[in-house]
C-alpha cells in the first residue's frame, strides 16, 4: 500500500505503528494509503527547520528561485498520473478532474516562478532626500488546506510563498493528505534547501493549532470552513500575524429572462454539481426570472439526469462519490429541511440505486423548485450537489436576495444585456462575479471572499504580495 510520510528538515519521517493512519476510498472503502500522523512536537520541529532554511532561501536570488520552481513544476508533471490516481482514490473525484487539478498546480508553480522575478521596488526623490520601497519575504508561513481540492489549493499557497522567499510548514487535510504530500515531495526534491518545505500531518486542532500559535510562523495562509477561519484569526491576533483566509461560500446564480436559457442551465448545472458540489464557489442558490422559471427548471433537471455517476477511477464518469458520510448527511438534511418547508423535488434527492453504489457515499445531483430564504439550503453552505431554484420578479429583488447572505465569495449572472450584467456585477457583494461565465477563478487574477467568506486574496500578484512585507528605506542626502 502507498505510504505517506511527513517531511521535516529535509528528511522523510518513517511511519511507526503508533502513529499510522489508514486512508480509505470514499467510493468503495478500500484502503488507499497509510499516513504518518504527527503531534504538536512535530509541528514545532518543522517550524524550527523552516526558520533555519529561511535564512538561506530568503537570500537566494529571484532567478535561482524561479529556476527551482520551474523544476518543481516539471517534476509534478512527470509524476502527475500517479498523483492523480491517488487523488481520485482518497477524495473521490473523477480521474479526469484529478489530472486537471495536478496539472493546474504545476502551472501555478510556473506562474509564480516568473511573478517572483518581478518583485520590483519603488524610488522617489524628495527635496530632503531619497526614498526606496522594497518588499521582503514575511518569514516562515503555515499553509493549512482542506480536502476538496487538496493539491490545487496547496499550490495557490506554495507557489507565491516560495517565490516571495518564504519557507513553510504545510498541514494538508487529515483525511486526504496523500496526493498533497506527493506534490510537496516533488517541490522539496526540486532543489530547495533542507527545511524550506516541511509537511506535518495530523489533527487540525493539534498540529494546525500549533502552526497558528507558535511564534515562529509569521503568516497563516488558510483555506477551509468559516468557523475554523474565525478561530485562526482570533489566535493569530495574539501576535498580530498576517492571515489570508479563504472560507466558506453560498454563491448565488441569477438568470435573467433575456438570456440564452439552455446555455445558462448547462453552466448552472456544471457549477452546482461538479466535484459533487464540494467547491467553495459552487452554485448554491439559483434565482430565475419568473417568466422563464419553469422552462429553466426542466432544463436543469435534464442536465442533472444526463450526468454519469460512479467510481472516479472508471473513465467517462462525470461525478464520483461525496467525500465523506458527514458531507452526504448534511446534504440530505438540507434537502429534507427544504422539502419540509415547501420546496418541490424536481430531480435526485437520494442515493443512486445498485450494487456499485452500496459501499460509497454516492448521492444523485438534485434540483429543487420553489425554494425560499426560510430554508437552510439558501442560508448555509451545503457543500453538496444541490441546485435550489427560487423565482424573482425584478432584478432589484434578485440582487437583494443574492446579497442577503453572510457569505460573499462568488456570484454569477446570466443576461444578454451587457449593461445589466456590469451594473449587477457592481452591486453584488462578492469577491468574484461571473457575468455569463460560471467560474471566477483565473490564475493571474485575485481570488477571495467578502464578508464571512474570507480576508485577503490569493492568486495573481495579490497572492504574491500576501507573502511580502513592505519596507521604506529613507536616504538623507
Ligand atoms: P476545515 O476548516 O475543517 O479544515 C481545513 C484545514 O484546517 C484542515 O487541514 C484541518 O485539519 C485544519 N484545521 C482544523 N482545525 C484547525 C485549527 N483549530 N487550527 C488550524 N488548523 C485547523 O475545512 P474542510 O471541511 O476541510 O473544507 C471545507 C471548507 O473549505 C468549506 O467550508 C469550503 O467552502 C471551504 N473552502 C474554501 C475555499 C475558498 O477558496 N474560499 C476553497 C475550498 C474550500
Amino acid at each position: 500500500m502507498h505510504q505517506t510520510h511527513m517531511i521535516i528538515d529535509g528528511e522523510q519521517l518513517s511511519i511507526s505503528s503508533h502513529n499510522a493512519k489508514t486512508i480509505y476510498n470514499p467510493a468503495d472503502q478500500e484502503a488507499v494509503a497509510v499516513v504518518s500522523s504527527g503531534t504538536r512536537q512535530h509541528a514545532r520541529l518543522a517550524l524550527e527547520a523552516a526558520k533555519r532554511a529561511f535564512a538561506v532561501w530568503s537570500e537566494t536570488s529571484s532567478e535561482k528561485r524561479a529556476e527551482i520552481l520551474h523544476s518543481a513544476a516539471e517534476l509534478v508533471r512527470e509524476r502527475s498520473e500517479t498523483m492523480a490516481r491517488l487523488l481520485t482514490q482518497e477524495q473521490g473525484k473523477p480521474l479526469k478532474n484529478a489530472r486537471a487539478e495536478i496539472l493546474s498546480s504545476a502551472d501555478i508553480l510556473d506562474y509564480y516562478a516568473e511573478e517572483g522575478r518581478r518583485n520590483i521596488g519603488e524610488w522617489l526623490a524628495t527635496h530632503r532626500g531619497r526614498s526606496i520601497v522594497i518588499r521582503q519575504p514575511v518569514g516562515v508561513a503555515a499553509l493549512i488546506t482542506p480536502w476538496n481540492y487538496p493539491v490545487d489549493l496547496l499550490s495557490w499557497k506554495v507557489g507565491p510563498c516560495l517565490a516571495a522567499g518564504c519557507t513553510f510548514v504545510a498541514k494538508p487535510p487529515s483525511r486526504a493528505p496523500v496526493a498533497a504530500t506527493e506534490f510537496l515531495r516533488a517541490v522539496h526534491e526540486a532543489g530547495l534547501p533542507a527545511g524550506a518545505v516541511n509537511v506535518v500531518h495530523g489533527p487540525g486542532e493539534e498540529v494546525g493549532a500549533e502552526l497558528v500559535e507558535n511564534p515562529i510562523s509569521r503568516k497563516i495562509a488558510f483555506t477551509g470552513q468559516t468557523e475554523t477561519g474565525r478561530w485562526i484569526m482570533a489566535h493569530a491576533a495574539d501576535r498580530i500575524k498576517r492571515v489570508s483566509l479563504e472560507l466558506g461560500g453560498n454563491s448565488p446564480f441569477i438568470v435573467c429572462a433575456d438570456t440564452d436559457i439552455e446555455k445558462a442551465a448547462a453552466a448552472c448545472a456544471q457549477r452546482a454539481f461538479s466535484n459533487m458540489g464540494q467547491i467553495c464557489i459552487s452554485v448554491n442558490r439559483v434565482y430565475v426570472a419568473e417568466e422563464i422559471a419553469e422552462e429553466f427548471g426542466e432544463l436543469l433537471v435534464r442536465q442533472a439526469e444526463r450526468l454519469r455517476i460512479g467510481n472516479g477511477l472508471e473513465e467517462n464518469v462525470d461525478l464520483g462519490p461525496m467525500f465523506s458520510r458527514e458531507q452526504r448527511s448534511r446534504t440530505k438534511e438540507h434537502v429534507a429541511d427544504a422539502l419540509n418547508k415547501g420546496a418541490e423535488l424536481l430531480s435526485g434527492g437520494r442515493e443512486p440505486e445498485g450494487e456499485a453504489f452500496d459501499k460509497g457515499y454516492f448521492f444523485l445531483p438534485t434540483v429543487l423548485g420553489g425554494a425560499d430564504h426560510s430554508m437552510r439550503i439558501m442560508r448555509e453552505e451545503t457543500f453538496g450537489p444541490v441546485a435550489p431554484v427560487m423565482r424573482f420578479k425584478t432584478l432589484d429583488e434578485a440582487i437583494r436576495l443574492a446579497n442577503d447572505s453572510n457569505y460573499g465569495l462568488a456570484a454569477y449572472i446570466y443576461t444578454s444585456d451587457i449593461t445589466t450584467g456590469i451594473r449587477a456585477a457592481e452591486r453584488l457583494e462578492a469577491g468574484g462575479v461571473g457575468v455569463n461565465i460560471n467560474n471566477v477563478m483565473d490564475h493571474q487574477m485575485p481570488f477571495g471572499g467578502w464578508k464571512e467568506s474570507g480576508i485577503g486574496r490569493e492568486l495573481g500578484l495579490y497572492g504574491l504580495q500576501s507573502f511580502l512585507e513592505i519596507k521604506h528605506i529613507r536616504l538623507g542626502l
